[in-house]
């Protein structure tokens, strides 16, 4: 096993939830960056970020979309947030098979956020330049970080299994020739 340590970049999207107005421009912006081709179409259900809106009590939480699982959770959490309770699940970053959320409406597919990487790069996420409010700002960090090149293939590998065994091997074996091909 080869282990070393290795400085990398930490890309963070800080989220100041006080400031969000709930107006959505990073949903829209985000479907519409990962439209393809991109820019091709706005549609907030392909978003990697999705902003649990509680107009009632004027409460906006974005929450960008995180790893899948395969199973729901069994230890769930409530949030009460300004003396209301929201739901287990409202605040998850997780494509997971409970809910819609997060699962590509065409393909079934996971989605997670990937930090808008593009070639060549932006200068800052999508998200974070539609938002107005200056609810969310992006920020980069170094961090002294242990490479683990075994541990990482077999997270990959346990990923694509979880993949298969969800969606079938030829709806994955699509995707990826999709992504191969840059559609
Ligand atoms: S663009 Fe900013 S203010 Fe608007 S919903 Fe998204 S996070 Fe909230
Ligand atoms: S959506 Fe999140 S919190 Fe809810 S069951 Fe799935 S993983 Fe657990
Ligand atoms: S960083 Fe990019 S991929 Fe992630 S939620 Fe924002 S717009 Fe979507």
């Amino acid at each position: 096993m080869r282990a070393g340590n290795s400085a990398k970049t930490v890309k963070e999207i800080r989220i100041d939830i006080e400031k969000c107005t709930g107006c959505r421009a990073c949903e829209m912006a985000c479907s519409a960056f990962h439209a393809k081709p991109r820019y091709s179409s706005v549609n907030p259900a392909r978003s990697r970020i999705r902003v649990v809106t509680d107009e009632i009590n004027d409460e906006y939480v974005p929450v960008r979309a995180g790893n899948h699982t395969r199973t729901e959770c069994d230890g769930r959490h409530f949030y009460q947030l300004n003396g209301k309770q929201y739901g287990e699940c409202s605040f998850c970053r997780a494509a997971c098979p409970s809910r819609d959320f997060f699962i590509e409406p065409d393909s079934g597919l996971p989605l997670k956020c990937d930090m808008c990487e593009d070639e060549p790069p932006l200068a800052e996420p999508l998200c974070v330049t539609v938002c107005q409010p200056g609810c969310l700002t992006y920020e980069e960090r170094r961090l002294e970080a242990e490479i683990n090149e075994p541990e990482e293939r077999e997270a990959m590998e346990n990923g694509l299994q979880s993949l298969v065994n969800q969606h079938g091997i030829e709806a994955v074996i699509d995707n990826l020739k999709r992504l191969s091909k840059g559609q």
